[in-house]
């Protein structure tokens, strides 16, 4: 039977919308199926980072609201557990159908509360509904395994949900990451309470819609704003047993760490460095154009943006090609579509970009192209910074060393791949790196020697999709067990081993054994 969707969803607190009419409306929780009013004494403002438009106020949600959403979360878990992957399989065949069918509406509210392009916040739906596609397929990723171990005795695996999960989210892919979490987590049969960034949580509560509507049900999905508080109400609470995290080195190591020492499963994807390592002998035009774009596209606030460019031999000769090309991208509102990059998400992030600009220049590296005090027509209060070329960079300058999160490129010499596979591997984060040549056995000595989690071969970007995982490593990821992919589906199960006897009654035995079966 064919389902019919609503194509008029419910009137959904859609920040941007609202803010459009007289008054700022409050973001809401969404507990127990229903989208709540907080009761919350403290609220952080949502803005818009192109213009300063105050779009909505974001709970810091109160302890007694956590308790109800820790609570429905259980109760629904209980429930939910009980229901056949097959069952929850439809569900998301649903869920990933309605996104498709809203992905231009989730990508406009990413534009308003984060600022990257439309084209580009489509992307960020996509490469989410990505994972929806994989939830949708958890029949063959949750079989387990069976094997007769003795005479009319056998063994068997399978994995169960775990319960009550969190995730708690960064600002940078406002669907993106969500979607690595809630679904997977949903459909292995868990519930999950989610944490959208306090600074553009629209995209989550559009989708907490969408799966109302495929058929999550009640209690099964929650989500709950706020920031410090709520997170360590999150790693405390006893009846949630794994958290999701995303986000900066800082919140990273305290919430593993807190986490953890409260018996949870925690994966924890944090900051990165990447660096582009270009071969003289590479394709000069494509890898320009990939670089440009990977390095300063979505405003450089990608965790797989590449930001460092470790250019070998003679290549370091391109540099002023690649400054005439970042000069070409304009900069300015998302839903412009002749814009390449949009704003940085607050004030304090340009600031920040600002100033390690100036370090560079400060401890003697060269501002090749300098996107600073850069003012967007009709726009001038937006967090603009405009792409940014540091060349003559050292291994030991703030620039370097420091995430920038901003269209900055930092450049460094070398003269050999051997040297720079050792400046890579020397650095602290390992998320993901990028070797640009022709050559296959100077790719295959990058792929083979490098220590990064994730390689790119003439590829800028190199995210694996479904069923892979998002394998960064090192400094960039604590705990073992990867997103989406096989990983995914692990972290947010555990294992059960039955071993059973069923034989024929024999009545020739009168005696217990004591040794140990074997
Ligand atoms: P952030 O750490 O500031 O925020 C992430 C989440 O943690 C938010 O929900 C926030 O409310 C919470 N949080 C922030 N500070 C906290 C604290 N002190 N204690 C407890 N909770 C806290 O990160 P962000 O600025 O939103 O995101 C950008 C960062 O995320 C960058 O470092 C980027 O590299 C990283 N990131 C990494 C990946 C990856 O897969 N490795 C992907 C996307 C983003």
């Amino acid at each position: 039977v064919q389902r019919s969707f609503s194509t008029n969803l419910p009137a959904l607190q859609h920040a941007a919308a609202a803010a459009k009419s007289s008054t700022v409306p409050n973001i809401k929780n969404y507990i127990n199926g229903e989208f709540v009013e907080s009761q919350a004494s403290k609220w952080i403002e949502l803005k818009n980072p192109a213009t300063q438009e105050l779009l909505g106020m974001v709970p810091e949600t109160t302890h007694e609201e956590l308790v109800e959403a820790t609570k429905s979360a259980e109760y629904a878990a209980k429930e939910w557990r009980k229901t056949t992957v097959l069952q929850r399989q439809r569900v998301m065949m649903d869920l990933q159908y309605l996104i498709r069918q809203n992905q231009d509406r989730i990508a406009e509210n990413i534009v308003e509360e984060q600022g990257k392009t439309f084209v580009d916040a489509k992307g960020d739906v996509f490469r989410g509904l990505q994972v929806v596609e994989q939830a949708c397929g958890l029949t063959t990723g949750l079989m387990g395994e069976k094997l007769t171990v003795a005479r009319d005795m056998e063994t068997y695996m399978y994995r169960e949900p775990l319960g009550v999960t969190a995730g708690i989210c960064p600002f940078n892919f406002p669907a993106m990451i969500p979607l690595w979490m809630f679904p997977l987590s949903i459909a292995a049969g868990n519930s999950i309470i989610m944490k959208p960034s306090e600074r553009d949580p629209g995209a989550m509560m559009m989708l907490a819609e969408l799966a109302a509507e495929a058929g999550v049900p009640k209690g099964v999905l929650n989500i709950v704003h706020g920031s410090v508080d709520c997170v360590n109400y999150i790693c405390d609470a006893p009846e949630i047993k794994a958290i999701s995290f995303v986000g900066s080195d800082r919140a990273g190591q305290h919430i593993y760490t807190r986490g953890n020492a409260n018996g949870k499963r925690v994966q924890a994807n944090l900051g990165a460095k990447n660096h582009a390592v270009v071969l003289p002998d590479a394709n000069k035009q494509a890898t320009l154009n990939a670089i440009a774009g990977a390095a300063f596209g979505a405003a450089g606030q990608r965790c797989m943006a590449l930001s460092t460019l470790v250019m070998v031999g003679e290549s370091k000769e391109w540099l002023p090609e690649l400054a005439e090309r970042a000069q070409q991208l304009k900069v300015g509102y998302g839903m412009d579509p002749e814009v390449d990059l949009g704003p940085v998400i607050t004030v304090q992030a340009k600031e920040r970009a600002e100033r390690l600009i100036q370090s560079g220049a400060d401890e003697g590296a060269n501002l090749l192209l300098d996107g600073r005090g850069i003012v967007v027509k009709g726009y001038e209060k937006g967090n603009f910074v405009g792409p940014t070329i540091i060349t003559d960079v050292n291994a030991n300058m703030e620039c370097y060393r420091e995430e920038i999160f901003a269209p900055v490129l930092v450049c460094l010499n070398v003269d050999t791949l051997d040297e720079a596979i050792e400046l890579v591997n020397a650095n602290p984060y390992g998320n993901g790196t990028a070797v640009f040549t022709n050559s296959g056995p100077a790719a295959r000595k990058f792929e083979h020697e490098i220590d990064v989690g994730q390689v790119g071969i003439n590829v800028p970007i190199p995210v694996p999709v479904p069923p892979f995982s998002f394998t960064g490593s090192r400094g960039s990821i604590l705990g073992d067990m990867n997103f989406y992919g096989k990983s995914g589906l692990l972290f947010y199960t555990k294992p059960k081993t039955v071993t059973a006897l069923w034989k024929e009654s024999d009545a020739t035995h009168n005696r217990s054994s004591v040794a140990m079966p074997t």
